[in-house]
């Protein structure tokens, strides 16, 4: 049997925006590596495994330096999470996993935290890696409804004492709930300006159903609006277009970051940035390639 121990964390504030970081690339990670195992799925027929994606992690925080401020067993434990959901979907247990958004991706795991007189080595204190020691207080009750709490739980395995079992931080309800309104109000006043923007700018915009990235060649915009609610910001596009009388085509997302301008499979792995057409040439950063695909589909339907 393992008992479980909940803390309640005490981060500074760069620990805390270490933490915030922290999933946030986890959660990219998770969306990214999602996306590799349905376009490969899509066009192959092969499953990307776990082992497949794990053994991509050098390379994908080479290319992505900014991953090495996370833990690598925390980023293993996000691939593991994404395979569980397949796995849970193959036997029948769940649906079909989804991409997360940043309300749904609340935490993240040190499967091996390591051994106890180090993690534990200050009173008081948690040694979480690449973030420091944070304070925490031992916790009695439910404090599941506060704003703004973090939480650690902690197993301990009961043969051996001095070994951490995985261990789970917690950063859900971060926000209290007024301060949450007022950002929901700033999101949707900054869909209204990029949507009239755009829609003066354009007379026809492509976008992909249902799909949070590549839409536009902008990385910054097409983040700030993956945040902001993607469902949201195409409604608003649809409504400005046509009271203008310009046109807003929705084209299928399938394998638009893994096809060539000229119509050749370009595949690429969780760590390519650069698409490299072997058939035309075209050498050119993924996101902008994806964005000339979707634009081609969009002329296509309207011919
Ligand atoms: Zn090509």
């Amino acid at each position: 049997m393992q008992i479980t121990y909940q803390f309640r964390l005490y981060p500074t504030p760069e620990q805390e925006e270490g933490m915030i970081r922290t999933l946030i690339l986890c959660r990219k990670l998770y969306n990214r590596a999602k996306e590799q195992r349905d376009t490969v799925y899509n066009q192959e027929g092969t499953t990307v495994t776990y082992a497949m994606q794990q053994n991509e992690l050098p390379a994908f925080k080479k290319e992505f330096p900014e991953y090495k401020e996370v833990h690598s067993q925390v980023l293993q434990d996000c691939l593991r999470r994404l395979d569980d959901a397949y796995q849970r979907f193959f036997r029948g247990d769940a649906g079909f996993p989804h991409y997360k958004s940043a309300d749904r991706y609340l935490s993240f795991t040190y499967p091996q935290p390591g051994a106890v007189d180090k993690t534990f080595a200050r009173n008081g204190y948690v040694y979480l890696s690449k973030i420091g020691f944070v304070r925490l207080r031992a916790h009695h009750g439910c404090f599941r409804r506060l704003a703004g709490f973090r939480c650690l739980y902690v197993h301990t395995d009961p043969h051996d004492p001095s070994v951490c079992m995985p261990f789970y931080v917690d950063l859900g309800h971060i926000r209290p709930v007024e301060r949450n309104q007022k950002v929901v109000r700033q999101r949707k006043d900054f869909l209204h300006k990029q949507s009239h923007r755009i829609v003066q700018g354009h007379d026809l915009i492509a976008v992909e159903q249902l799909k949070v990235k590549n839409m536009i060649c902008n990385r910054r915009l097409s983040k700030s609006i993956a945040d902001a609610g993607w469902r949201r910001f195409i409604t608003y596009l649809s409504y400005k277009a046509a009271r203008q009388g310009k046109r807003l085509v929705e084209v299928p997302a399938h394998g638009t970051s893994q096809t060539c301008i000229c119509g050749a499979d370009v595949p690429k792995t969780l760590a390519i940035r650069l698409h490299e057409c072997e058939a035309c040439g075209l050498v050119q950063d993924r996101d902008i390639v994806s964005a000339q695909v979707i634009l081609q589909r969009a002329l296509d339907i309207v011919a």
